[in-house]
């Protein structure tokens, strides 16, 4: 059977290499004569998986031994709130760049529990853009930390350049952690839900400074403290094992691939294929996002109207293209090109683009 080509959101493509080994060790993972999912998680072979998977992402995103990886679940979704119960004080304010509706879940849940102070915001342009006209330097007498969101799935757009923030910046990678090389000590939290760049849903990745591990009040419950889960390995209750297990053979593939820096060139031939369509379609296709703050991840394109735009979504959908609609509050249409998509995928429906252009213009 032929594989489809995945544009979805997320949960999005595996690598084929990396459910084919699934498949074979289904059954009988490292001759234990059981599952990975069978497997206690306080095994020898448990655990060798799950420190695999640490080990990898740190290797791989050159992660320095001052920060702690730890496993969550509850999705990016719980860290929206468990990032303010942890590090919003009483006497001081969190800062965030508002620049889509993740961005706008993760200010909602920081409302209740402190002070929150929105400093940018694209809203008013249906966020088509990543702000650049603020300053951060008053942020320095009371602030908590300043929170973005790095790639901002429903519209396309992705910080190109990170704010040099003079308190701890944190930031929400769930859509494009791992599509490039970045430098991991600009930031003194990361999280991210695997299920895009990393492998399945069920797990959230948190990459944490180690000495912010220090401020973890009391008060808040023990499965949302962040000290909790870094004392205990990520094992302080079950993890969602076979999860975490198919997070270790993605990163093993990203290793084969050549690491980071090889993903990274792959995505920007992916997203430039699909980019010139666009580009190169006379108005026909249109982007929503505007060139300097465009997504390597997720392109979003209208088309007139909503009828060529429902024709071009069906006569996609028969030659093999999946996920290709665009989410509501953008309308058009949005190709996910996320690491595990391939290549061809990007050439296939750049031709097609081009093919129904020709045919509808
Ligand atoms: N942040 C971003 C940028 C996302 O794209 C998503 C999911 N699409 C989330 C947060 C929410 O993630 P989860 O479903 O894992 O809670």
């Amino acid at each position: 059977m032929k594989r489809a080509y995945n544009f979805n959101a997320g949960p999005t493509a595996l690598p084929l290499a990396v459910l084919e080994r699934a498949q074979k060790e289904l059954t009988n993972f490292n001759n234990t004569g059981m599952s990975v999912m069978e497997l206690s998680h306080r095994s020898k072979d448990y655990e060798d998986v799950h420190n695999r998977a640490k080990d990898l992402l740190k290797e791989l995103m050159n992660i320095p031994d001052s920060y702690e990886v730890l496993f969550i679940q509850g999705g990016a979704s719980l860290q929206f709130s468990m990032v303010p119960m942890n590090f919003l004080q009483s006497d001081k304010t969190a800062y965030y760049i508002e620049t889509g509706a993740w961005s706008e879940k993760a200010i909602k849940e920081a409302k209740l529990f402190g002070k929150t102070n929105v400093i940018a915001s694209s809203k008013e342009q249906n966020h088509n853009h990543i702000p650049k006209d603020y300053s951060l330097d008053h942020t320095a007498e009371d602030g908590a930390y300043l929170h973005i969101t790095t790639n901002n799935t429903i519209f396309g757009t992705q910080w190109q350049d990170y704010p040099n923030s003079p308190i701890p910046l944190f930031a929400d990678m769930s859509s494009d952690i791992m599509c490039k090389e970045i430098d991991v000590e600009k930031f003194s939290l990361i999280y991210a839900g695997a299920q895009k760049n990393l492998g399945p849903s069920g797990i959230t990745v948190v990459i944490i400074k180690k000495d912010l591990l220090e401020q973890t009040p009391d008060n808040i419950p023990t499965m949302l403290k962040y000290n909790i889960h870094a004392k205990n390995n990520s094992l302080y209750n079950t993890p969602p094992t076979f999860a975490i297990y198919m997070l270790s053979l993605v990163l093993e593939w990203v290793k084969e691939q050549g690491g980071v820096k090889a993903i990274e060139e792959t995505n920007r031939k992916k997203a430039d294929f699909i980019y010139d369509a666009i580009d190169n379609s006379n108005g026909f296709y249109k982007g929503h996002a505007q060139e300097d703050s465009r997504s390597l991840m997720n392109i979003t394109f209208t088309l007139r109207d909503e009828e060529i735009t429902k024709k071009f979504l069906a006569e996609a959908k028969e030659k093999g293209f999946v996920g290709l609609g665009g989410h509501r509050s953008v309308g058009g249409c949005r190709a996910s090109a996320y690491n595990s998509v391939p290549l061809e995928s990007c050439t296939a429906l750049a031709s097609f683009m081009d093919e129904f252009r020709k045919a509808n213009s």
